[in-house]
């Protein structure tokens, strides 16, 4: 589903990511861990173009993505992305937030996106919410407003960029279940995350990337309970 081979990425004399090679099969889930700037948020922005590389093949679906043949946004569209800090539009409803990207992006229909984005807000539990502010609502609610709206434009892949580190410890759990259900219906994703729980339960690779390079990959529970770099067993120790 998504193919990097040798992809480098750098910002002026700082050089992010270094060669890297990643392969996320269809319905896969990947997370992602490393030290802050280790290049995470890059390699997901990376993935969806919202940062070009220097070098290097990305591939999504089979299909070899280049920003000189590819319209960007439609690529955009096809790998959804969540970020730490939500970013709703606060003078829109959610279900009006949830609705945006399909209607004026994908130029759909009004009325049968408005039905999409009701069934997208029930999956994430927020039926009663459709005509509330973000304002009016808890981080794990715009969380998962969040999640519904980059859903509405069906995506082909899923990324999270430490999608509950910005959340209250008790609002987490919230946001990982609907996490959680949605990788359980087959969706690719590759998620951000300190969350070694959620980790170990749903993801079938752990990455860690240090430096901009991945030093080493593997299952989650063997990469977090039994690491074979140094530099792994180090940052484990740190964040555990
Ligand atoms: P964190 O855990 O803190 O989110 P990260 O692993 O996501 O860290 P990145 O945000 O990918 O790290 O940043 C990697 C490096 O690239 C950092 O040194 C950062 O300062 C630098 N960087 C990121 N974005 C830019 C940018 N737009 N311009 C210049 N430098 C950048
Ligand atoms: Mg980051």
């Amino acid at each position: 589903m998504i193919n990097v081979e040798k992809l480098n990425k750098s910002f002026g004399d700082l050089h992010v990511l270094k060669d890297i090679n990643m392969v996320v099969k269809q319905s896969e889930v990947v997370c992602l861990i490393g030290a802050s700037g280790s290049g995470k948020s890059t390699l997901l922005r990376c993935l969806n173009f919202l940062e070009i590389k220097d070098s290097g093949i990305v591939t999504i679906g089979g299909e070899k993505i280049e920003k000189e043949t590819h319209d960007l946004n439609e690529v955009r569209a096809r790998v959804g992305m969540v970020f730490q800090h939500f970013n709703l539009f606060p003078h829109k409803t959610v279900l009006e937030n949830v609705m945006e990207a399909p209607i004026y992006v994908k130029k759909r229909q009004k009325e049968e996106v408005m039905k999409e984005a009701k069934a997208l807000l029930k999956k994430v539990g927020l039926s009663d919410k459709e005509n509330v502010y973000p304002s009016k609502l808890s981080g794990g609610q715009k969380q998962r407003v969040a999640i519904a709206r980059a859903l509405a434009m069906k995506p082909e892949i899923m990324l999270f960029d430490e999608p509950t580190s910005a959340l209250d410890p008790e609002l987490v759990g919230e946001v990982l279940s609907t996490m959680k259900e949605l990788a359980e219906e087959g969706m690719t994703m590759v998620v951000v995350t300190h969350e070694m729980g959620f980790a170990k339960e749903v993801a079938n690779w752990a990455v860690y990337l240090h430096g901009g390079k991945i030093v080493e990959v593997g299952h989650p529970k063997d990469l977090f309970t039994n690491p074979k770099e140094e530099r792994t067993k180090n940052f484990l120790d740190s964040v555990l």
